[in-house]
């Protein structure tokens, strides 16, 4: 019998295109590879600066999110109750028209009557400003809760940040601390990282309540206990400061460490820095170095004593050795960086690095004394601090690249500090993650690991200023507009947006005397808030794509109260919502209005430089997505057409119809067609658009230059991406290297050429505790000053988290936490065909020995219970986590019927989400649930007691009604069947 003829290497389909991934925030490269107007294969582009070919599970199952079952087809108008899902169908002008008539009576009458709050959307470089445009100040994106900690800790420190905006020396670093990393940020770039850190045999440490995802492959795994990160780093800096293992040359040249901090208790300037008339910030400069300096900005640093003894006893005063006054950013200088000094009009000053030794010198940072409390062996944190200075001072390791400073020094080599620190969301969750980051900040200062080869690295557009010089909008100019945009970066008590009294302006109490350095707002206020009209009452509540009725709220059942809530009259108390999502999630049930959103191959993007950037240390990045289907053309499950439009093109008309500024032009008419051409026309600032690449009218300009027509083409043309290299004297060292800083200042990343000098001491936080001391025009209440007082402490502090306090310990003896599984992200990659085979439900894990203790087994079914409520869930032993915490996985739990899952899809009937335990304001509630510095919800706070349920148990209860959307059938799990029957037909015919 003749052998049939095999294709050995079929095309996966008749044609590819280019374009990015958005199955998770990592933004990697794909090719899409098509076959009869079908997608036959998702791919990773190796040509991609981000994944280099790699693709992850949920990028693969991007074909079941477009195919979804979930996906909405048409926009949606309420007519049953709010909270049922019954909606009828209407066409894009009903709906336009709807919205338009509710939105422009608001500006008309007063913009901020409108909360504009998006989820984890890629687009805040148009919704930020469209709110802007619109006039209201009640913007916000899902940052609040998610990582602001991380974002604020890190730009009031270092002026760039862990999260997207830096990453690890993942070519040389030899010491590699992850804290807190889940497996949902960055997750390509990690994994490549880790491979190549695993070949070379660099040491990986995971810190982290559960050993998973990153923390199954790290060399050693530190179980802490949740919410002593902070602890933790203090009592390395404890020992490294009393081994003498700190870089103190890199913290005169790149650091504060030397600046004067006045010493005046009671008064207006008490722990400000001292500063000569023109504002300068002083050191105390002895007259001749006591030794040269390695390069740099200051020529040596006298550190004999803190060097030799460090016990925190100040060593001179001025005058014991001769010295003068000196401007902090003098060269030639021998600065001091312990002792005190009496300014000329008899103040006292200390340097700030006098202020560092004191505190964490003291014995309550002392490996033994936070022990127990952290859940880590005293011998472990001393071993683990020995293993830093090691990698960090006794390496030896320096890269022979040539390089000129800020001031115009040349440097031979650029010196190697390889020891890398990554953090995400973990540590920054909770009510004391803001001072937690900046803690793991001042670590990694003290070891001289910013920016240096095999250290931390910032990636493009930053570092930026100290803090960044974009403060949030505060008036409305006269044509409707704000002043600036919505969210920004206070410099101090002046930027609060607050009313006469301090009272907070913005719906959400974001920049008010309760968060005041809430820089990405607070959307897990504003539900409640607009139910209470605190301050005020809103009109309209529109969000997109933000589950705020589930997975994305706290308190989850009496948001959805809040949501359906009616005042005596019968009028909803959140008078009037509009929703866009591309898919029947729980929160498209509570809108009035349902605005249908594309699949992320129906549509333009663009991955910007002016919102979350894709770039990498070594180069700047930015990238689109462009639509690979028309969605008229993709048909629903039913084989119905789709009548879907992308939201920020839907925002874009909408902003066209108000007549908003900058969305029309003079003569009343859209001044953009749709997303793309705003993408490709719209200038943020002479030159400055939303893509980097490909500018000018001939394309041949980069970062800045006049709109090009074809510039979207192009990005098609090279893969979808845009990919500038940092020339090589330019990579390390960004904050004050002279070469970086021209090529950043030609990009408009920074302003000017002048050095960025980082700060563990922050004087912005200091000017809030100075306010609430009773000093300055603008005070808090009374009812915050205690607060501002206490948090707003200008070195990093530990204090437990608001939930941990000692009543709730004992009678919630347990932390639990979720964690963001690797193949899954939010809510919206959950309900996808291929993922759920993965896992299509959540049990509650615990240790063995705590199962012990409690006398549970393993799967049984136990009752959670928190301050808040209690829930039943089923239990399963792992040895993955440290026994005084449980935890499980996030946003698997769904509310039956949402989705379009079956009623009795084990996601409603067996998963759980751990948020119907948690409060959306503190145990006492006095505030929200939240850090008292920025803001951030503090998911990871909670405690938890645990029972068990032995009998009669078989589903999680904490269930809902199930919400009425028609079930989805089960063809697309058949999905390419099709394929292989074409595929054997083509052999048979053969
Ligand atoms: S890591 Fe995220 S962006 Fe990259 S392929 Fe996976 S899902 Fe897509």
């Amino acid at each position: 019998m003749k052998e049939p003829t095999l294709n050995l290497s079929p095309s996966p389909g008749d044609e590819v295109k280019r374009t990015t991934c958005y199955m998770c925030a990592c933004r990697c490269g794909i090719k899409v590879w098509v076959k009869d107007g079908k997608i036959r294969y998702i791919q990773g582009n190796r040509d991609h600066p981000v994944n280099q070919g790699v693709l992850c599970a949920k990028g693969a199952s991007g074909i079941m999110q477009h195919y979804s079952p979930a996906r909405l087809r048409k926009p949606l108008l309420r007519v049953g109750e709010r909270g049922a899902g019954e909606f009828r169908e209407i066409e894009w002008d009903e709906a336009l028209d709807i919205a338009t008539s509710w939105l422009a009576p608001i500006r008309e009458r007063n913009p901020d009557e409108l909360a504009f709050f998006t989820g984890r959307d890629q687009s805040q470089a148009l919704t930020g400003w469209w709110a802007q445009q619109f006039g209201t100040i009640n913007y916000a994106a899902h940052g609040g809760f998610c990582s602001v900690n991380m974002a604020a800790g890190g730009l009031y420190t270092l002026g760039g940040s862990f999260w997207e905006f830096g990453e690890p020396d993942w070519e040389h670093t030899r010491y590699l601390m992850l804290w807190g990393v889940a497996e949902d940020h960055d997750s390509n770039p990690i994994k490549l990282g880790l491979g190549k850190l695993k070949a070379r045999g660099a040491k990986v440490i995971a810190v982290n309540p559960v050993r998973s995802g990153y923390g199954a492959i790290a060399d050693e795994w530190i179980g802490i206990r949740p919410g002593t990160d902070g602890l933790f780093a203090f009592a390395l800096i404890h020992e490294l400061l009393k081994a003498d293992r700190i870089d103190l040359d890199y913290l005169v040249r790149y650091a504060n460490a030397h600046w004067l901090v006045i010493d005046n208790p009671g008064g207006a300037d008490d722990g400000l820095f001292a500063r000569d008339a023109d504002g300068n910030a002083l050191c105390w400069s002895f007259s001749s170095p006591l030794r040269e300096a390695q390069g740099g900005g200051r020529e040596g640093v006298d550190s004999t004593t803190g060097r030799s003894d460090p016990s925190p006893a100040l060593p001179f005063a001025s005058g014991e050795r001769e010295g003068a006054f000196a401007r902090a950013d003098a060269i030639g200088i021998s600065p001091a960086v312990v002792g005190e000094y009496v300014l000329p009009d008899g103040r006292k000053a200390r340097p700030v690095f006098q202020l560092v030794a004191d505190r964490y010198l003291d014995p309550q940072y002392a490996p033994d004394a936070v022990s127990e409390r952290c859940g880590i062996p005293a011998d472990t944190i001393r071993r683990i601090a020995r293993e830093l200075a090691a990698a960090a001072f006794d390496s030896k390791f320096s890269l022979p690249i040539a390089w000129t400073d800020s001031w115009g020094r040349e440097h031979s080599e650029m010196v190697g500090r390889p020891v890398a620190m990554h953090a995400m969301r973990g540590i920054s969750a909770h009510s004391n993650g803001f001072h937690a980051c900046r803690a793991l900040h001042l670590l990694q200062l003290l070891l001289g690991a910013i920016d240096a080869p095999g250290s931390f690295r910032y990636q493009p557009p930053y570092p930026k200023p100290i803090p960044p010089a974009n403060r949030p909008a505060k008036a409305r100019k006269a044509d409707g507009t704000l002043d600036a945009g919505p969210l920004g970066f206070v410099h101090g008590p002046e930027d609060l947006v607050v009313d006469a009294n301090g009272q907070p302006r913005r719906i959400d109490h974001a920049y008010s005397w309760a968060y005041p350095l809430s820089a990405h707002g607070m959307m897990h206020t504003v539900i409640r808030n607009a139910h209470a009209g605190d301050p005020y009452r809103i009109d309209t509540l529109f969000m997109f794509m933000a589950n705020m009725s589930w997975n994305s709220a706290m308190n989850t059942r009496q948001t959805m109260h809040w949501l359906t809530d009616k005042d005596d009259n019968g009028d909803y108390r959140i008078p009037r919502i509009i929703y866009s999502d591309a898919y029947a999630s729980e929160m498209v049930a509570y809108a009035d209005l349902v605005l249908p959103d594309t699949t992320y191959l129906e549509r333009f993007d663009a991955i910007s430089l002016l919102d979350r950037p894709i770039s990498d240390a070594d180069a700047a990045s930015d990238a689109i997505r462009h639509p690979v289907f028309d969605p008229a053309t993709q048909l629903d499950e039913d084989g119905k057409p789709r009548d879907v439009r992308g939201f920020q093109s839907v925002l874009i008309e909408l902003g066209a119809r108000l007549g908003l500024p900058g969305l029309v032009n003079e003569d009343g008419s859209p001044k953009y067609r749709d997303y793309a051409d705003y993408i490709v026309r719209h200038e943020r600032a002479p030159g400055v658009g939303l893509l980097a690449g490909w500018r000018g009218t001939d394309g041949q300009s980069e970062g800045k230059g006049a709109p090009n027509p074809d510039q979207l083409q192009r990005y098609i043309e090279h893969g979808g991406f845009w990919h500038a290299p940092i020339p090589e004297s330019a990579r390390y060292y960004k904050m004050a290297n002279r070469d970086y800083l021209q090529w950043a200042q030609r990009f408009g990343f920074v302003p000017n050429d002048a050095p960025i000098v980082m700060q563990l001491y922050t004087e912005t936080l200091q000017k809030f505790r100075l306010a609430a001391q009773g000093h300055g025009e603008h005070q808090p209440p009374e009812e915050h000053r205690e607060r501002v007082a206490t948090y707003f402490d200008p070195l990093p502090i530990w204090y437990e988290p608001f939930e941990h306090d000692q009543t709730s310990r004992e009678t919630f003896p347990l932390n639990a936490v979720t964690q963001r599984p690797m193949f899954m992200y939010h809510a919206w990659g959950s309900q996808n065909a291929w993922l759920r085979q993965i896992t299509a439900r959540n049990y509650l894990y615990l240790h063995p020995e705590t199962g012990a203790q409690y006398g549970i087994s393993d799967e049984d079914w136990i009752e959670v219970a928190s301050h808040h409520g209690a829930i039943t869930v089923q239990a399963k032993f792992a040895g993955n986590v440290q026994p005084g915490t449980v935890w499980t996985w996030n946003a698997i739990g769904k509310r039956r019927g949402a989705w379009r899952l079956a009623k009795d899809a084990p996601e409603g009937e067996q998963g759980f989400l751990l948020n119907h335990l948690i409060s959306d304001v503190t145990p006492k509630g006095d505030y929200a649930n939240a850090d008292p510095v920025t803001g951030q919800a503090a998911w990871f706070d909670l405690r938890v007691s645990i029972r068990t349920l032995r009998d009669g148990v078989g589903e999680s209860v904490q269930q809902f009604a199930p919400l009425d959307f028609p079930e989805a059938n089960e063809r697309p799990l058949r999905y390419g069947a099709g394929f292989r029957k074409d595929a054997n037909r083509k052999v048979h015919a053969k």
